[in-house]
């Protein structure tokens, strides 16, 4: 999708072969993209000269003689050709404009979400659709942008940013940009964002967007604005696109999110989040996770357990069927169950299917219940691929030797060490831990550990 600065560098290609020059027929092969009178748009735009292109976020103005505005959205795909009588019109044109020195400025659009709309001078600036988008930030004060910002008290700063009524102009690319460059956590709830914080933004964005207007606007998939207009900026994106690449200042890997549904990447050590965080805490079997938890719990944290959780779901009818059926059993026999797996890798991994899901699910509704910090151990967090879930990672390390004190403390044998062990994966993705706790010591240097990653976490 083309976003501002794509847009600003159509503008500008098009300012420089269409201004002047007088449309002489228009060939209309999708009409469906006119939203404004079909008939009026045939017959108007006849005989008319390009005089000049404005643009606001996203919309393309061209202002021709007696009056009249021609409004253009590329949406997702819209692109422009200009093109010599006898070159080859390529794939997807909808609307051709034949202009008077026998060139033709062509209108494709794969998707044909892109629109035009004819209006005039008088009018277009107060066209509902128009009215609705806001001030670039080119051209918005920080109190105002603040102001904005406050209104979507409990929305993630990055949802807020990208409604164009706040601010126009920022799509899913830049407000990534603009976000890491301002070292805020997308995640964040607006009503945490302060004064100090949007000033930060607004100059961010502005830097951004102008780089990118610099470079020509970036090329994204199958968008291409114009024939001979060509991206050069990607190169120069920091984090969007490059999830578990290093991140260029700290060199953590960068990680991947949903927000409100859109895809976004970010640093997790460069742009913590501020109030309520999802904390995960994981480690090899025996290295002391729940002891850890545990501490958490006397610092007034809520703390909930994955295998606590995993044993709610065996349960579960749904889950007990699922699994009957994967076994061959009629009833649920732990022993049995926990002997085909350790032998059978395949086995595992459908068992895992069943419950991983499942399990996601009810961390999610865990989430949801809080507004307060919640902890959870989970042992097989990267196993279960659940990383991302969490807005901070901590790992629990301990001395081989004392692990296996531990365990044969617990367990009596050391049986369980090498399948649990073999599917943790904790050790190749140290480097994605947030903290890392060495568990070699006394608990009282235990606690220490903790408490300073309370302090950490509730600044
Ligand atoms: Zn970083």
């Amino acid at each position: 999708m083309p976003e501002l600065p794509e847009v600003e560098t159509i503008k500008k290609a098009l300012e420089s072969l269409i201004i002047g020059k007088k449309i002489i027929s228009i060939d209309i092969l999708k009409p469906k993209l006119i939203k404004s009178d079909l008939d009026c748009f045939k017959n108007s735009l006849i005989d008319k000269t390009f005089l000049k292109i404005t643009r606001h976020g996203k919309y393309l103005f061209f202002h021709l003689s007696d009056d009249l505005v021609l409004i253009n959205h590329l949406r997702m795909e819209g692109k422009y050709q200009f093109k010599h009588p006898n070159d080859e019109i390529e794939s997807h044109a909808r609307i051709i404009f034949h202009l008077d020195d026998g060139n033709a400025l062509i209108y494709r659009d794969s998707r044909m979400f892109g629109m035009y709309y004819l209006s005039d001078e008088l009018h277009y600036q107060n066209l509902d659709f128009i009215k609705k988008v806001g001030k670039e930030p080119f051209f918005l004060d920080e109190n105002e942008l603040f102001n904005n910002i406050k209104k979507h008290k409990e929305t993630e700063i990055k949802t807020v940013l990208l409604n164009q009524e706040v601010m126009s102009g920022l799509g899913n690319i830049y407000v990534d940009e603009t976000l890491f460059r301002s070292k805020i956590n997308p995640s964040t709830k607006a009503k945490f964002i302060t004064l100090e914080e949007t000033k930060v933004i607004l100059k961010n964005a502005i830097e951004v967007l102008n780089a990118a207007i610099l470079k020509g606007g970036s090329t994204i998939k199958t968008y291409k604005s114009i024939d001979d207009v060509d991206g050069h900026f990607q190169t120069d994106l920091l984090v969007y696109g490059k999830a578990d690449e290093p991140c260029p200042n700290c060199a953590k890997p960068l990680k991947f999110m949903k927000v409100n549904g859109r895809g976004t990447t970010y640093c997790s050590r460069c742009q913590k989040k501020k109030g309520q965080k999802f904390i995960a805490i994981t480690g090899l079997y025996g290295s002391g996770k729940s002891k850890v938890t545990q501490l958490f719990e006397d610092e007034k944290y809520h703390i909930y357990s994955s295998d606590a959780i995993i044993k709610e779901l065996y349960e579960e009818k749904v889950v007990q069927d699922k699994i009957k059926i994967l076994f061959k059993i009629d009833t649920i026999d732990f022993a049995f169950i926990r002997k085909a797996i350790f032998e059978d890798e395949k086995l595992d991994k459908k068992l895992k299917n069943i419950l991983y899901p499942p399990l996601k699910e009810k961390i999610l509704k865990i989430f949801r219940k809080h507004k307060e910090n919640v902890v959870i151990e989970v042992p097989l967090l990267f196993d279960a691929k659940m990383e991302n879930m969490f807005d901070v990672i901590v790992g629990v390390n301990v001395l081989e030797e004392r692990r296996n004190k531990f365990i044969l403390e617990r367990d009596k044998s050391l049986d369980f060490k090498n399948y649990y062990d073999s599917h943790n994966h904790f050790l190749d993705r140290l480097d994605e831990c947030d903290y890392i706790i060495q568990n070699n010591k006394d608990e009282n240097n235990l606690l220490k550990e903790v408490l300073k990653i309370k302090k950490d976490l509730d600044f």
